[in-house]
């Protein structure tokens, strides 16, 4: 399983992080963990194979994780060739068939029938769902929104969780215990803490809660680019932590 973080960032404009969006790659698979503005251009400045993409997972519904989506389908319907004809899967938190049928009274009907099917599921919260044979999904909530959601990926190579936005949740440590590798949102420095984002100090404790292997830090509001984030969250977690930037690449597993 390869992780590539293509968005670090949040809905502050950035000249180096975009908005929230990861790939996650195995087999056949693609996934698109979030699909934040600016993530298209990106997929192709890192010369991953956009095109292929099969799934796209929405953690929440705050637009600077999702505003790429109807982009994504109007590339893939004008821009690959051959034609796609392959489905493309747009999963999420109870409500994301609402938005994306919403979506398309604005922008057309294009948008649910672009010329190849589209599939569009509401996950429901700690419901393994089958992605293929050999890997799964799983979502738990997260006090972020009422809608929010934490995104587990399990293979048998190992398990990925992606804490989408989040407050600080002993409920979500509980959930990804024992993860392979934990991408952690680290929206603010310590001086700014909320209840609704983590801190660099937070993510680390989320980290040693869950008994993470690897932290990788993502979600970079301005303000915590002051610090350093990696440092600080390994003053409460003793495994390897990454502050990720746009384009870096994570491998969990032999796959
Ligand atoms: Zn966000
Ligand atoms: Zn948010």
């Amino acid at each position: 399983m390869e992780l590539v973080t293509v968005g670090t960032g949040t809905v502050a404009p950035s000249a180096t992080r975009t908005s929230a969006c990861h790939w996650v790659s195995r087999g056949r698979l693609k996934i698109l963990l979030d699909c934040g503005p600016g993530a298209l251009h990106r997929l192709a400045q890192f010369g991953l194979p956009w095109p292929e993409v099969t799934h796209v997972v929405l953690s929440h519904f705050h637009p600077d994780h999702w505003a790429e989506l109807p982009m994504l389908v109007y590339a893939l319907k004008y821009t690959t060739v051959p034609p796609r004809q392959e489905p493309l899967v747009i999963l999420g938190p109870p409500g994301v068939v609402r938005l994306v049928k919403t979506l398309a009274e604005g922008y057309g009907e294009w948008l649910l029938d672009p010329g190849f099917p589209i599939g569009i599921l509401d996950v429901r919260d700690r419901e393994p769902f089958p992605l293929d044979g050999d890997m799964s999904l799983e979502t738990c909530r997260v006090p972020h929104t009422p809608e929010s959601v934490a995104i587990g990926l399990t293979g048998p190579e190992g398990r990925l969780v992606y804490t989408g936005d989040t407050g600080p949740s002993p409920d979500l440590a509980r959930w990804a215990a024992g993860c392979d590798l934990l991408l952690a949102e680290c929206s603010l420095p310590e001086a700014m803490a909320i209840e609704s984002h983590l801190t660099p100090l937070r993510a680390g404790e989320l980290a040693r809660g869950a008994g993470a292997k690897q932290l990788v830090l993502t979600h970079f509001y301005p303000p915590v680019e002051t610090s350093d984030p990696a440092r600080e969250a390994g003053t409460r977690f003793q495994g390897p932590v990454t502050a990720a930037k746009d384009g870096d690449r994570f491998r969990i597993g032999g796959r």
